[in-house]
């Protein structure tokens, strides 16, 4: 069965990934841009790209200065500071319980079946005592991330 947790994860790690992809096809050899505001190119170690508008005419400073510094090398380290984040914040999932109150109950020795399922994050709720699990799939800081990608999270999740 797919979780809201394993949803919202798998869309996190399919954003990294595209990310990934994208970074190294721009980089090619050289993943360090900068931006010259004399010839309004962006330059790597592969050359010069004429930085224009749709007119043709050059960009301004602050946009050629903008995608300078969201160079490839930028997004790569960010999509490896990401996964790292991924990774120290493993979601757990278990069953949860609720008493069974039916005096009817075939077998008197099974007083609890699953109404549910609980999550924790192994890095947030460090304790791991059963106070700690709770009903929302995601720590904050994996919402936060979420975030960063435009990842919808559903209202109830929050
Ligand atoms: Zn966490």
């Amino acid at each position: 069965m797919l979780t809201v947790a394993d949803t919202l994860i798998d869309k996190l790690k399919a954003a990294l990934d595209e990310d990934e992809r994208i970074a190294l096809r721009a980089a090619g050899f050289s993943p360090t841009w900068s931006y010259d505001r004399e010839t309004f190119t962006i330059d790597s170690a592969e050359g010069s790209v004429a930085a224009r508008k749709a007119g043709g005419s050059p960009i301004n400073d602050v946009d050629g200065e903008h995608i300078a510094r969201h160079d490839p090398a930028r997004a790569l380290r960010q999509v490896a500071a990401h996964r790292k984040l991924l990774e120290l914040h493993p979601i757990y999932s278990k069953p949860k319980l609720g008493f069974i109150a039916a005096p009817d109950r075939k077998d008197p020795a099974v007083m609890y079946e699953q109404v549910g399922v609980e999550y924790m994050c192994g890095k947030c709720d460090q304790w791991r005592h059963e106070e700690f699990y709770h009903p929302e799939p995601w720590c904050d800081t994996l919402l936060a991330l979420a975030e960063v990608y435009g990842i919808e999270v559903p209202a109830d999740v929050r």
